[in-house]
């Protein structure tokens, strides 16, 4: 009974290299689907902050037209009666007199309607907002519960991914052994997340800078070797055939 043989170290590290990559990417859609959640949260807590504020001006205005409504019928009313008290006169100039005081009045009164129509205005737009407050704020619930549905199924699937990915990450870098190797892959791959393993282009040069690379380098990494790139210091290696 023979053993498998062990895979060479640069055979481990290309593996960890592939798995990294699929670590880096998963965690890069996991962190996008968190940023894409807080916006939306930011976005009905924006609505939620509108809504309140037009919601206490809205109280504000109408608490002022109910009491303006009321103060007015009572002026109209005081007007009604003092007019009809008038006919009892029978002073001709004190009853022209009054009646011109009461035109004067009456005008005044009549200028406060014309502001409580104003404000009632303002009340119908101001209503008329806060519905259009609500319709945004019922779109963006209705989307949003549906990117979560979407999103908490996504993210459990990344998640177990990512513990297949983890575990298979251990077993290369068990592989590979504690050494300067590992530690040199890991601070390489923090700089490099997307790339830690790079090709060697046309046998000559690194993918990942361009950089030129001389002939002994393929001899090299057919050879197994461990070689860095001069330039950008990633591990290389051999294009797939
Ligand atoms: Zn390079």
């Amino acid at each position: 009974m023979t053993e498998a043989p062990k895979p060479s170290a640069l055979a481990s590290l290309i593996e960890l290299g592939r798995v990294d990559v699929q670590i880096a990417l998963l965690n890069a859609h996991k962190k996008s689907l968190e940023a894409e959640r807080v916006k939306r949260k930011q976005a009905l807590d924006a609505q939620a902050m509108k809504r309140g504020a037009r919601a206490k001006l809205l109280d504000e205005k109408k608490l002022l037209n109910t009491r303006e409504e009321k103060a007015i019928k009572v002026e109209r009313d005081r007007i009604n009666d003092r007019r009809r008290a008038l006919s009892t006169l029978n002073n001709y100039k004190l009853q022209q007199a009054a009646e011109r005081e009461l035109d004067f009045v009456s005008k005044q009164v009549g200028q406060r309607e014309e502001l409580l129509l104003q404000l009632m205005r303002e009340i119908e737009i101001l209503e008329k907002d806060m519905a259009e407050i609500d319709a945004v704020t019922k779109g963006l619930h209705e989307e949003g519960a549906a990117f979560e549905r979407d999103a908490v199924e996504t993210l459990q699937g990344i998640e177990a991914k990512l513990q297949e990915y983890t575990a298979e990450r251990t077993t290369h870098a068990q592989a590979i052994g504690a050494g300067t190797v590992l530690t040199t892959y890991n601070r390489i791959k923090d700089r490099f997340p997307s790339n830690p393993v790079v090709d060697v282009l046309n046998r000559d040069s690194c993918a990942g800078c361009h950089m030129k690379l001389g002939p002994q380098v393929v001899v090299q990494i057919s050879r197994g070797d461990v070689v860095k790139c001069p330039g950008c210091s990633r591990f290389l290696k051999l294009p797939a055939e």
